[in-house]
């Protein structure tokens, strides 16, 4: 490990500007994920701001739904009765992630922000334009099994890995964030994370130093919490990372679908929302008919890579089955 400058965060204020005043920094949260980067020297941020002491582990009603703290472990968020009445969604994909002890240390911000898991972005050996930009793309003709089918670039073919970003895509929840210059603002976790392009090592549409404070659930979401389901398909039962995930969402009037949520995760460089797949569902009856076609309109853009064509049909039943899980009929 590079030696580095540890700095312990006594308010939001002072951690944002500690972490502004020096290029490269990095927030400290549960540690599962950065402490591992840099560890392989994967990452090496000069400085590493503590954020763990900062209050910000509230679970609080708001007038527009519940507001949950960056630093509220995954384990408390998704155990939380308000959050498994109203979201059940978040709940399901929190705990279908990682292991019960890495679940009690990593943190909402942390999870969010986590890093891609293709292996030629941890093995210093090869290229790789998301760690070492204009070094090259060794996945691209690689070992890409596990890699993108959807949005990926000729720089980057990596995905983002994470279970709990899947529901919030479904959900419409958005990130607060504190900026350097003392402001709040507010994006959509839609708009969190980024398509490769020509600058794969930039994961998120954060500025540096910007400090995730809390994630905002909107109260309309609660209208799906009868009808939603989290599938992870992965190699082993627990404790792996998906191969192909899909948070569905459905809200019912009847038979008929009235909304519906679908987004596919581990299939691009951030969580794939399917807005096709969502409109064709507006007005159909629940059933085996409508949910094939929300699966094959899902992954009608995939591009496979010599490895991972399986991804495609996987995506596609994995929607269906999602669906069916969501409306009770499986
Ligand atoms: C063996 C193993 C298996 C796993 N399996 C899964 C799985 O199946 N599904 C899944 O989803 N995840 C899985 N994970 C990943 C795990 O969920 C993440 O490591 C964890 O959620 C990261 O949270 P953390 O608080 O520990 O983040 P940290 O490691 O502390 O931080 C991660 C990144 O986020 C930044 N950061 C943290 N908090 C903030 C904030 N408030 N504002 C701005 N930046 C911030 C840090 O600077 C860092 O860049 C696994 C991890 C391991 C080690």
């Amino acid at each position: 490990m590079q030696p580095f400058e540890y700095v312990r965060a006594t308010d939001p204020a002072a951690g944002v500007a500690a972490a502004a005043a020096l290029a490269g920094s990095r927030y400290l949260a549960g540690g599962t994920n950065l402490v591992d980067l840099m560890k392989e020297e994967v990452e090496r941020p000069p400085r590493v701001v503590d954020i763990t002491r900062l209050p910000l582990r509230q679970v609080q009603r708001t007038r527009g739904g519940l507001s949950l703290g960056a630093l509220l472990t995954n384990t408390e968020t998704a155990n939380h009765p308000l959050v498994r009445e109203n979201y059940p969604l978040l709940s399901q994909a929190i705990v279908a992630g990682a292991s019960g002890q890495l679940r009690n240390m990593a943190t909402n911000g942390g999870n969010l922000l986590q890093r891609t898991r293709c292996n030629y972005f941890y093995d210093l050996a090869t290229p790789c334009n998301k760690r070492q930009p204009g070094s090259g793309c060794a996945a691209r003709d690689g070992r890409n099994r596990i890699h993108a089918v959807l949005g990926w670039s000729e720089a980057c073919v990596a995905t983002y890995p994470g279970d709990m970003a899947n529901a919030l895509y479904a959900l419409d929840a958005a990130v607060r964030v504190r900026t350097p210059a003392g402001a709040e603002r507010l994006i959509p976790v839609t708009e969190l994370h980024r398509l490769p392009g020509d600058t794969p090592q930039r994961d998120t549409t954060l500025e540096p130093g910007e400090l995730i404070l809390g994630i905002e659930l909107p109260v309309a979401a609660a209208a799906f919490a009868r009808h939603a389901h989290y599938l992870k398909v992965r190699d082993r039962a627990s404790y792996a990372f998906a191969m192909v995930s899909v948070a569905a969402a459905l809200e019912l009037d009847g038979q008929r679908i009235r909304q519906a949520r679908v987004v596919l995760g581990s299939v691009a460089h951030k969580p794939w929302r399917s807005a096709v797949a969502e409109a064709a569902l507006v007005g159909q009856s629940v059933g085996e008919a409508a949910f094939r076609q929300a699966g094959q309109l899902a992954l009608q853009d995939a591009r496979p890579l010599a490895h991972n064509g399986y991804k495609v049909e996987l995506g596609r039943r994995a929607v269906e089955r999602a669906l069916m899980r969501a409306a009770r009929l499986a």
